[in-house]
Formats: C-alpha cells, structure tokens, sequence
C-alpha cells in the first residue's frame, strides 16, 4: 500500500499573522515551519506502517510551495515518509483553495495513492477544506476530523470527531482523511533522520509535468477575489488596580465586573 500525506509549509506560530496590502495575501516572508497539524498526518501514517496489520510499502510526502517548502518535506521524511514531492512553479502563486486542491489533486494522481492523509487545517489558511476539494477531484470517499484509525479487513475503520459526538465509519480505500490533532502524540525526529533527510528521493514537478493547466490556478484560476483589508481597531488600554490593600483591591475588581454585568 502507498500512503500520501500532504504537508504544508507556514509562518512560525509565533509569527503575528498579517495580510500584504499591496498583493491581497498572507505575508510569508518570516520563519517558516512545518504546518503542525501535518504532523498527526504523518505519524497516523506511520502508525499504520508500525500496526503491521496492514502492509505500507510506501509513505510520501506532498507539497505545493515555493522552494522554501521543501524544508517541511525534509522534515516530514525526518519524522518518517520515504520520499516526497515538491510540487512548485511559479505560475502557482496566488493559488485559492479550489486552485490549490486542483494542484494537488494532479501531483496525488501522478502518484496513485491507496490513501491520501492531511491534516485537518493548515496553521495559516485555516480553511479545513483541501481534504473535500482533493476528494472531489480523485473520486475518492472523504473523511475529515479522524481520530480514530484501525485496519478493517481490506479498508479502515475511523471514529471522526463531530459537533455532536463521535461517527464511527467503515472506509474503502482508496480514500482521502483528515486527521484532527487528538489522533496521536507526534514523535519528535531522531537526530540521524534530521541528518539523513536531505539525502532521501526527492521529486520536484511543475505545471507542465503533471499536466496542471495553467488556466486553473494562480491567480487568473482563482474565483476568490480579495478585497480590503484593515487593521483590527486598536484595544484601548486596560485598567490596572495596583494591590496594597488587599480588600481594597478586591472590591475595585468586583465593582468593575459589576458595572459591566459580569458578576
Ligand atoms: C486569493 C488567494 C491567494 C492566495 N495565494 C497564496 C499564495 O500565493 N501562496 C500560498 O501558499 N497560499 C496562498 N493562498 C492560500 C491558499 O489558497 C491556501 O493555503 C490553500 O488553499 C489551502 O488552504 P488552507 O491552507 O487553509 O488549507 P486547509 O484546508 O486548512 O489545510 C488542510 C490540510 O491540507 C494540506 N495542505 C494545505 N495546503 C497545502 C499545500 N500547499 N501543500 C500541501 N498540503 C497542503 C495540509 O495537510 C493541511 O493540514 C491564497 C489564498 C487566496 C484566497
């Protein structure tokens, strides 16, 4: 069985997150990492391969990114993929979800995966769509919020994490699932995978080699159009009650949580 998990590249979690005015688009310019939530993608994987129920011949890292990105594929083969594919061309840029999900839907196809795992949301997008747009264009079943994952004959078993409880779903594969972060701990890399990632296959493919018409994305694919953008308005400053005496102290802070119906 071949496994592809998706991986993206964002902004530093640490990094404030904020939109370039003159191009309409996320600022990517800082310290860029691994898409945390891919992660759990990557050791659901592993997990899978590790269960020995089921054979995983393959597990391959995807990206779409530019150059830069192939620090999260490095990093995902780290933490255990076999090889990946970085999928870049500048013509990609300014993709929007649909176009994105096209994009990737041509580099999976390319690879004829038994399953397709990502994560449930990218740290910067947060759009927690890729999955169903991905799904849509490989005609494959899709299962989003898994946190539950177990072999089933020759499909899988997965519990999903729902508003209003828990689904318990048999899957056929070839499938596409998201994975919601309570389905595992990631395992951190040993120092040895660091080292030997850069030395694992590595696949880079543009429009051209997977067939991705130019028409469907970048900008000129994408139907989302952004339009202004502002600054949230600036808090006014807090009220800080210094304490010297204590029950002084005290009945200034209920007094200001009752003026303000809090209490
Ligand atoms: C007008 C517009 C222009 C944009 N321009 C750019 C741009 O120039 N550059 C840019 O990077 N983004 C750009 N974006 C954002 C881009 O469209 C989204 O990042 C993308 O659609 C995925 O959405 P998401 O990150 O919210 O994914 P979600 O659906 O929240 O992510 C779910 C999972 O999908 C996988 N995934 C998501 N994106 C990728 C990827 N690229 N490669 C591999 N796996 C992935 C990950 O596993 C992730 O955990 C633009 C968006 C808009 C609306």
């Amino acid at each position: 069985m071949k496994i592809c998990v998706l991986v993206k590249e964002v902004p530093d979690a640490a990094v404030e997150k904020r939109i370039d005015p003159s191009t309409g688009r996320m600022d990517r310019s800082s310290e860029k990492n691994l898409n945390p939530y891919d992660t759990h993608a990557i050791e659901a994987a592993m997990a899978l391969r590790e269960g020995g129920v089921m054979q995983v011949d393959e597990i391959v890292a995807v990206t779409m990114g530019p150059g830069s990105a192939v620090r999260a594929l490095h990093k995902a083969v780290s933490l255990g993929a076999d090889r990946s594919l970085h999928l870049t061309d500048d013509a990609l840029a300014g993709s929007d979800v649909a176009a994105t999900g096209y994009a990737l839907a041509k580099a999976l196809e390319s690879e004829q995966p038994d399953l397709v795992l990502l994560g449930q949301q990218s740290d910067d997008g947060e759009c927690y769509t890729i999955g169903a747009v991905l799904a849509d264009h490989l005609k494959m079943p899709s299962l989003t919020q898994v946190i539950k994952m177990d072999v089933d004959g020759d499909g899988l078993r997965c519990e999903r994490q729902a508003e209003y409880g828990y689904d318990t779903v048999q899957l056929t594969m070839p499938a596409v699932i998201s994975v919601g972060d309570a389905i595992n701990e990631p395992r951190y890399p040993s120092l040895k995978a660091i080292m030997g990632a850069k030395k694992k296959p590595l696949r880079t493919a543009g429009l051209a080699d997977l067939g991705i018409e130019r028409s469907l994305v970048g900008e000129e694919g994408s139907r989302v159009q952004c339009g202004d953008f502002h600054d949230p308005p600036a808090k006014a400053a807090g009220q800080i009650i210094e304490d010297e005496d204590t029950n002084e102290t005290v009945e200034k802070i209920v007094a200001w949580l009752d003026q303000r119906k809090l209490i």
